[in-house]
């Protein structure tokens, strides 16, 4: 009887096997997606919103004066899925933005008054929550760049 298999080598003298290479897709970096999308934020917010500050008196703002702020809660306590919402960006002038650390309490009321107790309630919840940040700028930028009104 003719004998098809082979004798295999004791694992031992065996060569490590050959590892295929894996296709690398060339991932973005998050950091040039960051970039992106806040570019995105800010034409988005052009076409929203005048260009007054959301917390005081000052309106057309331009230049350094002219900031995209988070609001009512400040950048630092949002998650990846807030951080470029345009639920909570609006324009301020740069003293609310920088030196009132966002006027969080003057947004907050402004906020409640214009888009209602459910949208603070359910803005809350949105907070909670954590999400893959790298899956969810892409699909944000995607979304984002397809706003034309
Ligand atoms: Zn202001």
């Amino acid at each position: 009887m003719r004998r098809t298999g082979f004798k295999r080598k004791p694992i031992s003298e065996q060569k490590p096997m050959k590892r295929t290479k894996l296709k690398k897709v060339s991932k973005k970096p998050i950091s040039k997606i960051q970039r992106e999308l806040w570019i995105e934020c800010r034409r988005i917010a052009s076409l929203w919103y005048k260009k007054d500050c959301y917390t005081c008196q000052a309106k057309k703002l331009e230049g350094s004066n002219c900031q995209l702020g988070h609001v009512p809660y400040p950048k630092s306590v949002l998650g990846a899925n807030l951080k470029y919402s345009m639920k909570v960006l609006r324009w301020q002038c740069f003293a609310c933005n920088i030196h009132r650390g966002g006027a969080g309490a003057e947004a907050y009321k402004r906020m409640l008054r214009e888009e209602g107790k459910a949208f603070m309630e359910e803005l809350e919840l949105e907070k909670q929550k954590t999400v893959n940040a790298y899956d969810e700028y892409v699909a944000l930028l995607e979304y984002y760049k397809s706003i034309t009104e």
